[in-house]
């Protein structure tokens, strides 16, 4: 990779650690419920009252829950590469905080690679570079647990 300095493409959202990625979510301090994107405003939960959150990195594995193609530009925040090229979009349930996470899948992984159940972890992968930085955004990829492939 490159040697130039590394931007998240989101502020805030996720988060390395010994070349790990982490999403970066909130934490309910009443009753403990888990959001991503962070919620820092009043909890959703009606039977809660809290307005105190802390940040916490999330599970950084998840199952797939369902996937798709994307033929088309993601909405804001999702950031597609410019030009634009069709890519894999999986959603997968963290494993210990049951959410769904919405997010691209890596390069050379396709749909037809995909099914639902299977595990999968997050990575930084490149977005795009311009002259002074390289933009990054999480991704999932498949867990290779090794054995005949
Ligand atoms: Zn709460």
């Amino acid at each position: 990779m490159s040697t130039k300095p590394q931007v998240p493409v989101l502020e805030g959202w996720f988060t390395e650690q010994d070349g790990k990625a982490f999403l970066l979510g909130t934490r309910c301090c009443g009753c403990g419920t888990y959001y991503f994107p962070r919620l820092s405003t009043y909890c959703k939960n009606p039977a809660c009252d809290s307005e105190k959150f802390e940040e916490v990195p999330l599970s950084r594995t998840g199952k797939v829950w369902s996937f798709t193609n994307a033929c088309y530009e993601p909405p804001e925040p999702f950031v597609a590469a410019k030009p634009f090229v069709p890519y894999t979009i999986a959603a997968v349930e963290l494993d210990k905080e049951k959410m769904i996470v919405l997010g691209q899948v890596v390069e050379g992984v396709n749909v037809s690679d995909l099914k639902a159940g299977m595990e999968m972890e997050l990575v930084v992968a490149t977005l795009n570079e311009d002259e002074t930085t390289v933009k990054t955004v999480w991704k999932w990829q498949p867990v290779v647990t090794g054995g005949a492939n």
